[in-house]
């Protein structure tokens, strides 16, 4: 009798590589597999009826990158435009991406994945999507899984329950959810938060709203700069080709960014005040206060130092655009929020920029061999694979240096893999702990004092657990792994092919 698990997949459409999400991770890896492994037939699903993730989903005023895009951008298409881009710029950009190399073809849009099962006995995933055309559950095999389904939930972003919300009379709305049909002109802006998103969406509500107020349980460091590249445009002055401006200026970015990192580490008081005296250039004013809405608590580049394009934020600060409260929200009002200190903030529009929830694999439920995968219980192969669970790998960028640098190393790394898989005949490829990892320190996924923003602290039990040894561990560190993952040794001990350890010749013991 046909099981269950083969029934489904008698119906199903085969790819050799299955790719979730169509953001600028699910594009990149597109690219890279049909580029280096061209023989391999592959499909994206997407939830969404576009593609860009992230630039898709996020619709607030100013939304834009944060990261330059020479970096952001990928490796193999040149960026033209300026470095920090708005959201529409780089869906234009990936939308190119798309179309000169063919991938709309694979793409599913509207494709929500509610499964992944693997199943050893025939080495396939099992994916079952619901079509938002016609809400039919669809299903797919594969025999890799290649996620790229980001990081946080796209639909429910974090909102503290705050006491007296209901009170509240006015309009609130999490930026993530922000409706570009809301007219904010001439009305009283709250923003709750002092993040990356806060300093986007801060300067561009000055513009028009009455005034703006941003309300900050602790401040936030910001780097000033104008939003262009001197480098690339004396490139192109003299007539370098875009490929060439692009590949230079890359380099440049990551080495000032090295440096950067290292000081931060070595001298933070030095960086501080070297990021004081951008605020007094830009803003024209000797004495501007730093103390206490911009005197963070921890060192720079513990979490991301917000870009501030020609100092935007403080020149609304210094203008009289913005006033920034420094305090926990104590409770909403009728009118608009109260603080632990006492002071009234009032509010006819109060934009939560509060941050994400952390969502695990798209929230995908997976099972291998019928067993539940609870992600907690694997260790993680340099954040990319996952003990006990065989032809996935996941692509999670950097939070320090570009998303996008991890998407391009990454997807030489699967078709490394996926040919060597070929080269052996092998059909599963798995990570297990070795002899002598046997005894190793297991602890969360990313240590707090290396990198410790709100999402993934809250987020921490839902993710896979890191070891002590270089292997077992998501560093995060961009300039260690440009070196380390070229370089891994697929033949290393910690992969397992078709059940046996690379180097050995007897299968492992079940
Ligand atoms: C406002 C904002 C600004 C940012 N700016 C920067 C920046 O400047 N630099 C930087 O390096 N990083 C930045 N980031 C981080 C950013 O999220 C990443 O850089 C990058 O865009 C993530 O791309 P991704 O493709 O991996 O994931 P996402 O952009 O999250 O895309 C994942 C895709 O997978 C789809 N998906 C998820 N689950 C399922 C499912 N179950 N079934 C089908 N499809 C599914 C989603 O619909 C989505 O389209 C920013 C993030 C935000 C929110």
């Amino acid at each position: 009798m046909a099981t269950a698990a083969a029934e489904a997949r008698r119906d199903a459409t085969h790819v050799d590589v299955l790719i979730v999400g169509a953001g600028i991770s699910g594009i990149g890896s597109a690219y890279h597999l049909q580029d280096q492994c061209p023989g391999k037939s592959y499909a994206i699903l997407e939830m969404k009826d576009s593609f860009g993730g992230t630039w898709d989903t996020h619709k607030y005023p100013g939304v834009r990158s944060d990261s330059d895009l020479y970096t952001f951008g990928y490796r193999f298409k040149p960026w033209v435009g300026a470095p920090i881009a708005s959201a529409r710029a780089i869906l234009d950009y990936m939308g190119e991406v798309i179309t000169e190399n063919g991938i709309d073809q694979h793409i599913h849009y509207g494709h929500r994945i509610t499964s992944a099962a693997w199943d050893s006995a025939s080495n396939l995933w099992t994916i079952e999507a619901t079509r938002k055309a016609d809400g039919a559950q669809v299903v797919f095999t594969a025999n890799f899984l290649w996620m790229c389904q980001g990081y946080y939930d796209h639909e429910t972003p974090y909102l503290p329950n705050w006491p007296g919300m209901a009170n509240y009379k006015g309009l609130l709305v999490h930026a993530q959810l922000w409706d570009p049909k809301i007219d904010y002109k001439g009305k009283k802006v709250l923003v709750i938060g002092s993040g990356a998103t806060a300093a986007t969406v801060i300067p561009e509500f000055a513009k028009d709203a009455a005034h703006v107020t941003m309300l900050q349980r602790s401040p936030t460091y910001f780097y000033c700069s104008e939003n262009k590249n001197e480098l690339a445009d004396r490139l192109r002055e003299v007539g370098i080709d875009e490929p060439t401006v692009h590949r230079v200026v890359r380099a440049q970015i990551m080495h000032d960014q090295d440096v950067i990192t290292k000081r931060c580490i070595a001298e933070p008081d030095v960086v501080f005040e070297e990021l004081k005296m951008l605020v007094r250039a830009f803003t024209g004013k000797e004495d501007f206060p730093f103390e206490p809405h911009f005197t963070p608590k921890y060192r720079p580049w513990q979490q991301r130092l917000a870009f501030c394009p020609e100092g935007d934020i403080f020149r609304a600060a210094v203008a009289g655009k913005l006033t920034v409260v420094t305090d926990e929200l104590d409770t909403f009002t009728e009118t608009g929020v109260r603080t632990r200190d006492g002071t009234e903030i009032e509010a006819d529009i109060i934009v939560a920029a509060t941050g994400f929830n952390l969502l695990m694999m798209g929230g995908i439920p997976f099972t291998v061999d019928g067993q539940p995968v609870d992600w907690h219980d694997t260790v993680n192969y340099r954040g990319m694979m996952f003990t006990g669970v065989p032809n996935m790998v996941w692509v999670m960028g950097y939070f320090r240096a570009s998303w996008t640098l991890r998407v391009d190393m990454l997807g030489d790394f699967v078709c490394d893999l996926l040919k060597t898989m070929d080269r052996k005949g092998a059909h599963r490829i798995e990570v297990a702990l070795r002899d002598e990892d046997r005894d190793m320190a297991l602890s969360d996924w990313i240590e707090n004092e290396n990198f410790n923003p709100g999402y993934l602290m809250r987020g921490l039990k839902l993710m896979p657990k890191s070891g002590d040894k270089p292997e077992w561990r998501h560093n995060q560190d961009y300039w260690a792994e440009r070196e380390e993952i070229p370089r891994i040794d697929l033949e290393g001990s910690e992969f397992l092919y078709d059940g046996v350890r690379a180097g050995s010749k007897a299968p492992e013991p079940a």
